[in-house]
Order: C-alpha cells, then structure tokens, then sequence
C-alpha cells in the first residue's frame, strides 16, 4: 500500500549555462504508515524531491502519485486541493501564524478547508504532543519546542495521506528536538501516519523507519531501521 510515489522523477532547473539538474530519475515507493527520511548532503536534491512530492514544485519528467491521485498532471486548482485535503507540512522554521492562538493554529487548516476536528481525534492530537495547558497561547508565548508541536499538530489534526516534514528539528535543542521526533514517530507507529522527513541529524534519522539517501538527483543507497551510528 503505497501512500506517495515518485516514478523516474527528473528536475532540471534553469536552462544553458545556468542549468542545474537537480533530480535524475529518482524512483522511490514511500508505504503508507512508514517513517521515511530522506538525507544527502546540500545540494543533493533533498528540498527538491520532497517539494515534487507535495506539489510545491512543477516536474521536468517523471511522474507523482499521493494516494490513487496523479499529482503531475493537475492543474492550479487540482494542487490547490491535493495541498488543502491531502498533504501536511512541518518546516524548520514552524511557520505558525503570530496572530493565532495555538489552538487556532492547529485548527486553521481545516477551517480553511471547510472541515471540523473530529473532537476524539482533536483530543487525542492534543494529549499526545502534551498541549492542553498551552492552547490559548500565541506564538510568541511557546518556546521552539513547544511551537513546533503545535505545527505538528497543525499538520496531524487533519489525518493527511502524508505529512511532510523538512528539517522539524533544525532549530530546536536536543531534548526539544527528541520530543518532536518521538512524537512523530508515535503518530506513525499508533495512528498509521505517513511522514516523510528530510534531515542532515543522523539521531533524527534514527527515528525513521527507512532512510532514503539522495547524492546529486539520485537516490544511492538507502536502509531500513536505521541506527544513528549506521546513517552517520
Ligand atoms: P538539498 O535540499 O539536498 O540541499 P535542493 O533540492 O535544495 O538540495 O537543491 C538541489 C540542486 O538544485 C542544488 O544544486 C540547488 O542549487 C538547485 N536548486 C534548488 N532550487 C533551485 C531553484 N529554485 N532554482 C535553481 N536551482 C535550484
Ligand atoms: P535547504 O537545503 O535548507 O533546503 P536550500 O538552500 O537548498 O535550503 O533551498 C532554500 C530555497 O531556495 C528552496 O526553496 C530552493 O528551491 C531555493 N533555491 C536553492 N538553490 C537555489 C538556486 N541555486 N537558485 C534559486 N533558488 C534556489
């Protein structure tokens, strides 16, 4: 059961001298209900491949699947949804709304989708990542660790095909960091979820299920229950 899919996926970028070739036929199945992080140095085609993936970028050749859907070959409108009902997203930087109140921001992506929580589902969420004292805070008032559970909140609440992930523990201190990972590992393990994660942090990686390693556009190796002294 395969919950994303990349099939001889090319990426090229820019055109005569200024070209660069940032994937070259990459290949991979990603199983539904895994942890899967992508590592490789800069440059490798981690952003690349995970944003072809999610829709965010246009392919060069190749084709794309989130579930049954065919990403490569939809429109504005058609990315538009997949984005909205289909994917979720974690970023280094949390990308919260300093506005919002945490509870807000957990709950805006289905507001905008015209959902409602299922409220056993939203307890849940909110029980797991260890919130409930925190949802009326802002942005401002949460440290690094507290704000990124808060966005993988955000992203978990609206149960997508799959959550993407890029660098979520980059700004974060190590124990801060252990409890994002340890929280996205239990949402796979416990719920099902599928995330996919890039990272350069060997222990991150060693919370994944499957480690996919790209070296310039292609993918060169990859290993399943990965050890961090193994990925190093
Ligand atoms: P990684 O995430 O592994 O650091 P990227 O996917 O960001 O790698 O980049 C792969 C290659 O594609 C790099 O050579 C990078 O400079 C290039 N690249 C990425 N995005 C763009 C872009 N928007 N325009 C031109 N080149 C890009
Ligand atoms: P990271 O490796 O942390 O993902 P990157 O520097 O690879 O950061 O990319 C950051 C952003 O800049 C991405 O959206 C990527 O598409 C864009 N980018 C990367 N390299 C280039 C480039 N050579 N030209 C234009 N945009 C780029």
């Amino acid at each position: 059961d395969v919950a994303a899919r990349a099939a001889d996926l090319w990426k090229v970028y820019g055109s005569g001298e200024a070209q660069v070739i940032a994937l070259r036929g990459v290949s991979v199945d990603l199983e539904r209900g895994r942890f899967t992080a992508i590592m490789g140095p800069s440059g490798s085609g981690k952003s690349t491949l995970m944003h072809c993936l999610a829709g965010l970028d246009t392919v060069t050749r190749g084709q794309v699947f989130i579930g049954e859907t065919q990403v490569t070959g939809l429109g504005d409108a058609g990315l538009t949804r997949l984005r909205r009902d289909k994917v979720g997203f974690i970023f280094q930087q949390f990308n919260l709304l300093p506005t919002l109140t945490a509870q807000e921001n957990i709950l805006l992506p289905l507001s905008i989708a015209g959902r409602k929580a299922d409220p056993d589902w939203y307890k849940t969420v909110i029980e797991t990542v260890n919130l409930s004292d925190r949802l009326g805070h802002r942005p401002s008032q949460l440290s690094g660790g507290q704000q990124q559970r808060v966005a993988c909140a955000r992203a978990l609440v609206a149960r997508p095909e799959v959550i993407f992930a890029d660098e979520p523990t980059g700004n974060l201190d190590s124990r801060s960091g252990a409890e994002v990972l340890a929280f996205l590992r239990n949402s796979v393990r416990e719920h099902g979820q599928t995330i996919v994660m890039v990272t350069h942090d060997p222990n991150a990686a060693s919370y994944a299920d499957r480690v996919i390693f790209l070296g310039d556009g292609q993918v060169v190796d990859e290993m399943t229950e990965p050890t961090a002294e193994a990925v190093l």
